[in-house]
């Protein structure tokens, strides 16, 4: 099967704060966009539903890579996961795909980051990282490429960024500071609301 976009975020919540507009505006100009998440540490019933919800939002299919139960990242050889993604790319054969970008600290980011680069070498497709996705605002030096307009998914994005109660509400963190980064990103196009995107490879035609 052929996908428009695969994208790759290490828990559930990291799409829907580093690309959930973009997912969703992209869903609704009619690419096919599946959603990988690659593990789920703990919680597993109560976030995987979260999961569910959060693409269910922004209208995307959901996968999660290491399925059956709560899984860290990090007690899964590199190797093994670098043939994990392999997998997942053969079958979806993508035009494009996005990953956690290696401006960050949580080690589960940079994992999925590295083990997504080798994906390049199975087929051109374009690729491309997203922003870190913080739940406290920190210095972060990523330094966007590409924007994408997301004033018409905001509310899309902010919606399924709620649906992972267990992350915001139950730790009394602050979802807002969401929406106000993609309204300091709209500023960088002259637009409301965007989200930002390093090029990683792009052809253009
Ligand atoms: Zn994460």
């Amino acid at each position: 099967m052929a996908v428009d976009l695969l994208v790759f975020g290490p828990h559930p919540d990291d799409l829907e704060i580093g690309l959930g507009g973009t997912l969703a505006k992209l869903k609704r100009n009619g690419a096919h966009v599946v959603m990988v998440v690659a593990s789920i540490p703990k919680d597993f019933e109560v976030r995987m539903e979260e999961a569910k919800r959060g693409a269910e939002i922004l209208g995307c299919e959901l996968r999660l890579l290491l399925d059956g139960g709560p899984r860290r990242l990090e007690d899964v050889k590199t190797c093994d996961l670098v043939g994990l993604l392999d997998g997942v790319v053969k079958e979806y054969k993508p035009a494009a795909v996005l990953t956690h970008s290696n401006a960050d600290f949580h080690n589960d980011h940079l994992l999925i980051y590295n083990a997504c680069l080798p994906t390049q070498r199975l087929a051109p497709f374009d690729f491309f990282s997203y922003h870190p996705t913080n739940c406290r605002p920190v210095p972060i030096a990523f330094h966007p490429k590409a924007y994408v307009d997301v004033t018409d998914t905001i509310d899309a994005k902010m919606h399924a960024i709620t649906a992972h109660k267990s992350q915001f509400g139950g730790r009394g963190l602050d979802t807002e500071m969401y929406r106000e980064f993609a309204h300091l990103q709209g500023r960088m196009i002259g637009v409301p609301y965007a989200e930002g995107l390093d090029v990683m490879r792009l052809t253009l035609a």
